[in-house]
């Protein structure tokens, strides 16, 4: 059935809800690609979206070759929609590319020659700017990005899961051990020889950014707990910051034990059991979310699955 048995560039897009933008995005993925004369496969991958998405994916299989498809059972978030990608690729480098056309396509032809032009195992593109994001968005984002950088010792501040990896990386990041993988954070973790090039971020094409409020903390979360245990430290060290701020307490308490001025101070004793009663739950709210998280990993289950393909195989 696939007639492009041998390309050099697998271009993977993660997909969900799409539908109105897919048709144009493969256009001009096709175009920027067919102008560098690359041999290249598109792999959409459709993450459980519930419109068109794979209707029109299928259209596109169908009518050429070098567009697969690859569909996930359900919504698997964006982290798995790349993995099911990465792992039905068979160019010897794969690039990635989002759908909503805010990475520029003219912009893999040149990830493709750097990447070509050998010594080079990771092109990834820096945004420039990050286009237009709420000012709260952009303090967040920000926040994040300075905690994972200090605790999980991968500097991503402006980095993007626009990026293409050469084969071996590709390998060693489907093959890893782990579950929960954070793909941006990963491909800077891996090492290897890499080049940047900057682009600037486009305004969506249509829809809506699947990332809002709730979506991105839990995100966040997600993969600072994946990247670092940092937060896990952090509750030691306010625990030992506590005992001295208590030992002086006490040292006080126990000398106005001794002078006889001990009764006041029921307001100290409020305060004190409310801020150690915080204290107490937010640090066992750490310790159990990476509890959780440690449950998942051992759980073993997969990342995505696959419910349907076309013009590419699977096992
Ligand atoms: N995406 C996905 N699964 C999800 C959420 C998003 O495959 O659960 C895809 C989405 O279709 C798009 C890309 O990931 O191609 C980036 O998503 P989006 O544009 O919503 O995020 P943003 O650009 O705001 O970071
Ligand atoms: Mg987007």
């Amino acid at each position: 059935m696939n007639e492009n048995k041998n390309p050099v560039l697998s271009v993977v897009v993660p997909a969900y809800n799409e539908g109105p933008a897919l048709a144009e995005a493969a256009g001009q993925f096709r175009l920027a690609l067919e102008a560098s004369d690359i041999a290249y496969e598109l792999i959409f991958v459709d993450d459980g979206s519930e419109d068109d998405t794979w209707t029109q994916i299928m259209g596109l299989a169908r009518e050429d070759e070098r567009v697969a498809g690859v569909k996930l059972s359900k919504n698997f978030g964006k982290e798995g929609a790349i993995l099911a990608g990465l792992a039905h690729a068979r160019g010897k480098a794969c690039a990635l590319i989002d759908c909503d056309l805010q990475h520029p396509p003219e912009m893999l032809a040149q990830m493709y020659h750097i990447w070509r032009a050998g010594g080079t195992d990771i092109v990834e593109g820096i945004k420039n700017s990050r286009g237009k994001e709420p000012i709260l968005y952009t303090f967040f984002s920000n926040l994040f990005y300075f905690l994972i950088g200090r605790t999980g010792n991968v500097q991503l501040k402006n980095a993007s899961d626009f990026q293409l990896l050469d084969r071996r990386v590709v390998d060693i990041i489907i093959n890893l051990p782990e579950r929960q993988r954070f793909f941006r954070a990963l491909s800077s973790w891996v090492g290897f020889n890499r080049k940047q090039v900057r682009y600037d971020v486009k305004p969506r094409l249509s829809g809506k950014s699947k990332f809002t409020g709730i979506r991105s903390t839990q995100y966040a979360l997600n993969n600072i707990a994946s990247f670092s245990s940092a937060p896990l430290q952090v509750v030691t060290i306010t625990g030992v910051i506590f005992l001295l701020f208590f030992l002086g307490l006490g040292i006080h308490t126990f000398a106005r034990w001794l002078t006889g001025t001990a009764v006041e101070g029921f307001t100290t004793v409020i305060l004190l059991l409310l801020i150690i009663g915080a204290m107490l739950m937010i640090s066992l709210g750490v310790i159990g979310f990476y509890v959780g998280k440690i449950y998942e990993e051992l759980k073993g289950r997969p990342a995505y699955l696959v419910e349907d393909r076309v013009n590419v195989q699977g096992e």
